[in-house]
């Protein structure tokens, strides 16, 4: 009986659903009549699907998936719809980020009602006298900056600052100038700065050690309540994005208490590997901790290391000059001997080994010390990382693909940062953020959104690495352009690869564990200059749907 059950397994579905069905077990949900994209290559299309408990069970037809159900399985008709498995966001800083959603307003909106319209529901909701804090706010997109007039209005018994995204300036009412002693007679400084309207009254708006100074007031540091609290926050907007796994890219070992707390009060909806910061590696060692501890919903990834600067904020070192900054190349962050020890001592620990690197200049130290370490030390699949590797000249992609190392480029920039690529030129951006020339060498990039530098918003990455184009429509690197199969393939498959995941994760296969998304729109047939109507309908990890719109 036992036998004839599994040859007729074997028959429906093909040897690669027979590799993983039991005998006894039988799928508990089906999901069928849908255009599932596995990124798998056996099959990679298929009409339906089969999930026993966290797992995917089986593949193919919805007549063969259907036949397959007991009697008390969810049948699911997916109606058409698009499915493919969860995105992976390689690089990003979620739990910080979720903290502060927790507690501070997120202020990302281009009219200046809306900003004062968040800050007064905040206001209501504060006991007076208490501060209210709003951050990712931009005075660039509204008519006109913030005043203090503004913010007194909409919260006149709290006191109030708000953050710049660029974290160098803020904005304040009267009550928080009050609290921290500032008035009209107060000088500042070149460093302290409190800025001024026509009039020569305070305008509200502070710069540098002013924004430092009244922050430390304001923020009190959170709780380990308020940690967890803030992972379960920000898995739960991810999922909400169709992301059912990330890269943490520099956590403290308070960041992976807080994704531990969230899973085990079972509030954690999503999957995160925890980049360890260097100055933790000697504790987490000491306990016998390296890359790869954990589980399939918090793991510790890399040790994380920084070469240089960053892109959006033109302090990646380059080997030649930016464009129109005189012979300004860049900021170096940590010299090659300094990386080769703090690297040699997390690789011989058993650590992969996680390092920020933009520039070529930097790419090149780091592929270097990582070639010096595996020459010394081979290690078999070693999976070094670079953090970014955003400019890449032919020599150093031949170079990566040698040495095995997983670059985790950024999926937006193009997009998203467009405005800022005139500082590289047009001859640079052939080389940069290069997935066309990753993907043509072997190599398997894991593109990352390092939010909140720029939006955890896969339709955003898929966007800027199909078009290569700017929000103005200017295309940059054109010839670095992937087809959006490619691309998905990168943000699901490759992402799990850059953890060692993709034996159980980022494809949808028999075995491996059930996280995809259905979306209301093709995301595989669309126009790409349409992605960003794109929304998941439905996500689900390990079998469980965690959003439903
Ligand atoms: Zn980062």
């Amino acid at each position: 009986m036992a036998m004839n059950r599994r040859h007729f397994l074997v028959a429906g579905l093909g040897a690669s659903a027979a590799a993983f069905a039991r005998i006894e077990e039988r799928p508990d949900t089906i999901l069928y009549n849908g255009k599932i994209l596995t990124v798998s290559d056996r099959e990679p299309e298929v009409e339906a699907l089969a999930i026993v408990g966290d797992r995917i069970f089986g593949l193919g037809s919805s007549r063969e998936m259907l036949a397959l159900a007991g009697t008390g399985a969810k049948r699911i008709d997916l109606g058409g719809r698009r499915v493919t498995p969860g995105f992976n966001d390689a690089h990003a800083h979620p739990c910080e980020s979720g903290v502060e959603l927790l507690l501070q307003v997120p202020l990302e909106f281009d009219s200046i009602d809306a900003v004062k319209g968040a800050l007064h529901a905040k206001a209501l909701k504060t006991p007076p006298g208490e501060w209210v804090v709003g951050f990712l706010y931009d005075d660039t997109k509204g008519a006109r900056p913030l005043t203090r007039a503004d913010l007194d209005e909409v919260a006149p018994d709290n006191p109030v600052i708000v953050v710049h995204r660029g974290g160098h300036t803020a904005f304040v009412n009267s009550r928080a100038l009050a609290l921290a002693h500032v008035d009209e007679r107060t000088p500042g400084a070149a460093d302290e700065k409190y800025f001024r309207d026509d009039a020569g009254r305070l305008n509200g708006r502070i710069a540098e050690k002013a924004t430092d100074h009244i922050l430390a007031m304001a923020v009190r540091p959170p709780s380990r309540e308020d940690y967890r609290k803030g992972a379960a926050l920000i898995a739960k907007r991810y999922a909400s994005r169709g992301i059912t796994s990330a890269c943490e890219a520099d956590g403290l070992p308070g960041t992976l208490q807080a994704y531990i707390d969230a899973r085990d009060a079972g509030e954690l909806a999503g999957r995160f590997y925890v980049h360890i910061d260097y100055d933790q590696l000697e504790h987490m060692t000491a306990a016998g901790v390296h890359t790869g501890f954990g589980d399939a919903w918090v793991r510790v990834g890399a040790v994380k290391l920084f070469a240089d600067g960053s892109i959006s904020e033109r302090t990646a070192l380059l080997s030649e000059p930016y464009e129109g900054l005189g012979d300004y190349r860049g900021v170096i962050r940590d010299s090659r001997a300094d990386l080769y020890e703090k690297a040699r001592k997390a690789y011989l620990a058993g650590w992969q080994v996680g390092t920020h690197a933009n520039g070529d200049v930097a790419i090149d130290t780091i592929l270097g010390v990582y070639e010096q370490l595996q020459r010394e030390a081979p290690r078999r699949d070693a999976r070094l990382r670079i953090e970014h590797c955003t400019f890449t000249p032919p020599e150093l992609v031949r170079r990566i693909k040698a040495a095995g190392v997983v670059p985790a480029p950024f999926a937006g920039y193009v997009l998203f940062h467009g405005e800022k690529m005139h500082f590289y030129g047009e001859r640079r951006l052939e080389h940069m953020f290069a997935m066309r020339d990753f993907l043509d060498a072997g190599i398997k990039p894991a593109p990352g959104s390092d939010y909140t530098a720029s939006p955890a918003e896969p339709m955003l990455w898929l966007r800027s690495e199909v078009t290569r184009t700017d929000l103005a429509g200017h295309v940059w690197g054109g010839n670095q352009r992937i087809n959006v199969r490619e691309a998905i393939r990168c943000q699901t498959l490759y992402g799990a690869y850059g953890s060692f995941e993709d034996d159980i994760k980022g494809s949808l296969e028999p075995g491996k564990l059930a996280d995809l998304v259905v979306w209301d729109h093709d995301i595989v047939t669309i126009d790409p200059l349409r992605l960003l109507e794109v929304k998941p309908e439905r996500t689900m990890i390990g079998g469980r749907w965690v959003y439903e719109a």
